[in-house]
């Protein structure tokens, strides 16, 4: 492990405010050096005309295995966003974390898979993943994706016809049942909970028949199965009240990881184009209302449903936060966590966990190859739109001139 110069201990934080701002609690974990690196690679994404021809050169070089281009990429962006290229790899950053009573949430970061293999693979690697879980206190979440599970257009012709498939698809469909299954009951089994991804909607029925079947199955005693609910559709807010009376009447508890959600454009194009109407909220307001709206309604049931909230808003952190201490609940109470992706808005996850509340980190980790299309993604997030300077960019350069370096 790299040795971490002006290691200054955070001091606990008693003063129940949170203060989001607190840049020296949110980097102490980072050397001088690595602080400098995290600045210049910031700098480099603040520059969005840079971005995009330069992802565009990272896929191709990619894609034609052009030497150095691995190298290029694992000591940069990969060490900002990813954990590593195996477990293993992940261990030193996953304990660096808990140092910080921050728990890791173990993403296996492979994307876009076609064949039986390919998804057999990703169960694999989910059952390893929850092995190592189950072995370490730092680790007690996994999460998962249906797509690295499932074929994209057998869930895609699924949810399209629902009655009359043909036997080959009812065949693999059972594939992929039992690839979910066994993912979550080596979970159930070892003490480890599994968080399913949300995706486009075009897919999400299935995505959401298949949890609510897991957690009827395993979320009887406590919560083992998490569905993600994406409050940018302005149908979500009514479906989670909805998974709740299920869950309510079926007798088991429900999983809830509220985010705003990730396919936006690609919605809206996809509704454009063929005509119906967007499943979108028609403004950024009325997702921030919902995604607010949603946080209180788990917080309200916190007995009887186990959330996480994963967003790197800090407004909706701060909710939260105040609602715990509003209604006198524990702010370690295992129902009610915080979420926020590795590499990213540091700034919310260590002044929460320093508070005393549970947060988590997804952590994902893969091959260089396998997750660059996740760093690209990191890459056009963390790239000024409007020619402002990006969220991550200024708190590095705030904790910099703090420390005069
Ligand atoms: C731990 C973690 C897990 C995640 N898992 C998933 C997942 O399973 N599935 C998934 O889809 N996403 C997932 N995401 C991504 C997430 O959905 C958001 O894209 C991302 O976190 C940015 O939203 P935010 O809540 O951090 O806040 P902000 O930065 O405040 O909000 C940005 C988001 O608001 C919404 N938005 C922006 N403009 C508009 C507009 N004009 N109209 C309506 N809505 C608008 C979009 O969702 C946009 O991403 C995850 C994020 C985290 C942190």
């Amino acid at each position: 492990m790299k040795s971490l110069k002006k290691k200054t201990k955070p001091q606990p934080n008693n003063n129940s405010s949170l203060d989001f701002s607190n840049t020296e609690i949110a980097f102490a974990y980072k050397s001088d050096k690595e602080l400098k690196k995290a600045a210049w690679l910031f700098s480099l994404m603040n520059k969005s005309w840079l971005v995009n021809p330069l992802s565009d050169m990272g896929m191709l070089a990619m894609k034609l295995r052009l030497p150095f281009t691995q190298s290029i990429v694992r000591e940069t962006m990969f060490e900002q966003f990813v954990g590593g290229r195996t477990l293993l790899e992940c261990t030193p950053n996953i304990e660096k974390l808990y140092e910080h009573k921050i728990v890791t949430v173990l993403d296996y970061g492979a994307e876009a898979k076609e064949t039986e293999q390919d998804f057999n693979k990703t169960m694999n690697e989910n059952i390893r993943a929850i092995e190592y879980a189950a072995a370490n206190a730092s680790t007690p979440v996994i999460s998962t994706k249906i797509t690295g599970l499932a074929r994209f257009e057998l869930l895609e012709e699924i949810q399209k016809k629902r009655t009359g498939l043909p036997k080959r698809v009812v065949f693999e469909y059972r594939n992929v049942l039992k690839r979910i299954d066994a993912v979550c009951h080596a979970a159930a089994k070892n003490g480890v909970a599994v968080m399913i991804d949300a995706e486009e909607t075009w897919i999400q029925d299935i995505i959401d028949h298949l949890a609510d079947l897991m957690m009827k199955r395993y979320n009887k005693e406590r919560v083992v199965v998490y569905n993600t609910f994406q409050m940018y559709r302005h149908d979500r807010l009514q479906f989670l009240m909805n998974s709740f009376n299920l869950a309510e009447k079926e007798g088991y508890l429900l999983g809830a990881k509220l985010v705003r959600g990730a396919y936006m454009e690609k919605e809206n194009k996809r509704a454009e184009a063929m005509g119906y109407p967007t499943p979108i909220q028609e403004n950024k307001q009325a997702t921030d209302d919902a995604y607010d709206m949603g946080l209180r309604f788990c917080i309200d049931n916190y007995k009887k449903i186990g959330s996480w909230a994963a967003t790197h808003n800090a407004n909706s952190c701060q909710l939260q936060a105040e609602l715990i201490e509003e209604k006198g609940i524990p702010k370690n109470h295992p129902h009610l966590n915080f979420c926020q992706l590795y590499g990213m808005s540091d700034n919310l996850t260590f002044n929460l966990a320093d508070a005393g509340y549970n947060v988590g980190k997804y952590v994902v980790y893969g091959k260089v190859r396998e997750v660059f299309p996740y760093l690209v993604r990191r890459a056009k997030e963390n790239s000024a739109v409007s020619g402002d300077m990006s969220r991550e960019y200024e708190l590095i350069l705030r904790e910099k001139s703090r420390r005069g370096i």
